[in-house]
């Protein structure tokens, strides 16, 4: 038991969200929350922050950096809109800082005329008061961060069902060097592109295959390539970073990704044995204490009324 716990432990600190299964069903999501609930800390921030059901109320501000952070004031993304769909509802990990949820909204009406997608599957964004999650990612601890699936949005709404327990796509090849060709299309670089090519976008993660082929079908248009960036993982969705709202002076931006496509010696590393099989990492899980001394207020903050009366 204990080894099976510091397993699941191992794979939760990788970053950005590596060992994150945008596919993992409902039974498999509660069996890796039982177990590191039984040996997590009581001031272990993932219990803190997972547990916490409805957002902290005050004005919206991203806390922190991406993978040490909080949210407050966090809104969340409707089940349903015309051109998205919230997947694995009951993880309740909807919610966003304001600005992502509105950027969403947006890009999502932009993937019929992009991508020729009707558009898109969402997968985690954060927790109602962000910070680090039980299971899945390093980071999408300050609202900013959002998964898509690799599945274009349905010509139909999913069931509570489907959303809980059916599979994203799979794009990239059981040898990981390639992506899949009876998956992959032309749509698939013109979906990445259009999100690439928003400005309040910092980084996309993707499986280092998938930024192979990216590179290989980008032409001579390619300054967009560099946000895309390779991560393990990543074969069934994407992850999207925004940079931090502007006047927010608690958020904390990430460096800007290195200029240039990112195609050459950088991407080769990934295919390297080093890269293909890294060691595993054993990391301390981050305590309340180690997050930005504010978020201790955002996590004892009493729920609004309305929040505490919505049924889950
Ligand atoms: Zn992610």
């Amino acid at each position: 038991m204990r080894a099976a716990g510091m397993v699941i432990l191992t794979m939760v600190l990788c970053t950005p969200c590596s060992g994150v299964r945008a596919q993992d069903t409902v039974a498999e999501e509660a069996a890796h929350r039982a177990a590191l609930l039984a040996h997590l800390p009581p001031d272990a921030a993932q219990r803190v922050f997972g547990l916490e059901t409805a957002p902290a109320p005050g004005p919206s501000a991203a806390i922190g950096s991406y993978e040490r952070g909080c949210l407050e004031g966090a809104v969340e993304l409707p089940a349903d809109g015309s051109n998205w769909q919230v997947m694995r509802p009951s993880r309740n990990r909807a919610w966003g800082h304001p600005v992502l949820i509105q950027f969403i909204e947006r890009l999502a009406a932009k993937m019929p005329v992009e991508a020729g997608w009707r558009g898109l599957l969402i997968g985690d964004i954060a927790q109602p008061r962000g910070g680090p999650m039980l299971t899945g990612h390093g980071s999408h601890q300050i609202g900013l961060d959002a998964d898509i699936w690799l599945t274009p949005m349905p010509n139909r709404l999913l069931t509570a069902a489907e959303r809980n327990e059916m599979s994203a796509t799979d794009v990239v090849a059981a040898d990981g060097q390639h992506v899949d060709p009876a998956v992959w299309n032309p749509s698939y670089l013109k979906m990445y592109r259009a999100v690439a090519r928003e400005a309040e976008v910092a980084r996309i993660f993707v499986n280092p295959a998938i930024k192979r082929e990216l590179c290989r079908e980008a032409g001579t248009d390619r300054a967009w390539l560099s946000k895309i960036r390779p991560w393990w993982g990543h074969d069934y969705h994407f992850h999207m970073r925004l940079v931090c709202p502007p006047g927010e002076t608690q958020c904390r931006n990430q460096a800007p990704p290195p200029e240039g496509d990112g195609c050459g010696k950088e991407l080769a590393w990934w295919f390297t044995p080093e890269a293909l099989h890294p060691p595993p990492v054993h990391a301390k899980p981050l305590l309340l204490s180690n997050l930005p001394h504010a978020c201790v207020a955002v996590a004892e903050a009493p729920a609004r009324a309305a929040d505490l009366s919505k049924p889950r």
